[in-house]
């Protein structure tokens, strides 16, 4: 705390006498009209060497004042999040991670659908101020959802859920590590209080989502305290008919079920199915959110930005600035 305290109180001197530095500069730049255009670029150079070192410093303080919250008594929320490239990525990650930075004791498995871990994804990861672990696994050719493909027609973020939980199989421990795994979506909408239900889960927990399945909610319906079906409208029959996001499974049963995994061979709407009927059966489950009926999650989708005037600058020959990341 002392150390964090004289290191804020070292940034403000610096602010201090580097901001009086430049104003001194700006308010005597007649004098320097005088001296020679050598000495110009000189002062020009050291200007931008300064104005780069101040950025730099003032990044250093705003990461060090994220810091993540961490309770030793809580177990942790292991979110397994697959993720792909595309203009909104970073605006994704960024309003993520910003409700995040809230949840205490949370680790962020963030799976990239690539060959190799990106280097936005990379460094937007090193100075987000969340624990993280950072994977990559690119989904087989024809596995793929073209660009003219319906959304539903392929399971999407498979094989990276899987790598997340390999992660977690190889690295944690049956025993000593207390968690609960939660399979996130890049582009979903997460209530606070979604992380403090969830974390009390003793197998696997089930809640409702918002705006899915053409629906404004799906949710599993309850009575006298246990599942008895599924309020939805595609299939219902199905063995676990819940969205992704509706869904979290303590860590235990996870490590203590090497062979459940998702099916990537999968028939619409049986994915969740395929990694729960390993794991649980519907009477076992644990309802949250009021007995199911708080929406905590919304299955929001991005919509694509348009680059119409962006790929018109392109062909013109003068396309934007590739060194400002978006
Ligand atoms: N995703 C991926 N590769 C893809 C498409 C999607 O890794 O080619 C990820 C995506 O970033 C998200 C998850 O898989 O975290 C689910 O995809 P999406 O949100 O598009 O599916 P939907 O919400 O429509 O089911
Ligand atoms: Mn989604």
């Amino acid at each position: 705390m002392a150390r964090l305290l004289s290191l804020k109180k070292l940034l403000l001197v610096y602010f201090v006498m580097s901001t009086g530095a430049l104003l001194w500069l700006i308010l005597n730049f007649g004098l320097f009209c005088h001296t020679s255009s050598k000495e110009e670029e000189t002062l020009l150079t050291k200007t931008r060497e300064l104005r780069h070192w101040e950025e730099r410093l003032r990044r250093r303080e705003r990461d060090l004042q994220k810091k993540p919250q961490q309770d030793a008594s809580l177990p942790t929320i292991y979110a397994i999040m697959p993720t792909h490239t595309r203009h909104v990525q970073k605006a994704e990650l960024t309003r993520l991670a910003q409700t995040f930075l809230h949840v205490k004791n949370f680790h962020w498995i963030l799976v990239e659908d690539s060959h190799s871990r990106t280097d936005l994804v990379t460094s937007f990861l090193a100075s987000c101020g969340i624990k993280y672990t950072h994977l990559n696994i690119k989904t087989p050719e024809d596995y793929q959802l073209k660009e003219t493909d319906p959304n539903w027609l392929k399971p999407r973020g498979v094989e990276q859920r899987n790598v997340g939980l390999q992660w977690l199989r190889e690295h944690l421990d049956e025993d000593s590590d207390k968690g609960v795994v939660y399979f996130a979506d890049d582009d979903n909408t997460y209530s606070l209080q979604l992380f403090d239900e969830m974390r009390q889960t003793r197998g696997v927990s089930v809640w409702p989502v918002g705006l899915v399945g053409g629906m404004r909610f799906e949710r599993p319906v309850v009575e006298h305290g246990r599942v008895v079906r599924w309020y939805t409208y595609w299939r219902p029959e199905r063995p676990f008919a819940i969205d992704m996001a509706g869904f979290a499974v303590n860590l235990q049963l996870i490590l203590e079920n090497p062979q459940a995994k998702f099916e990537l061979r999968v028939r619409r709407g049986y994915l969740e199915s395929s990694l729960l009927e390993h794991l649980i059966t519907m009477d076992e489950l644990e309802p949250l959110a009021d007995n199911c009926t708080k929406v905590l999650v919304w299955h929001t989708r991005t919509e694509k930005p348009k680059m119409k005037q962006e790929n018109q600058l392109i062909q013109l020959g003068r396309p934007s600035d590739p060194r400002i990341e978006v």
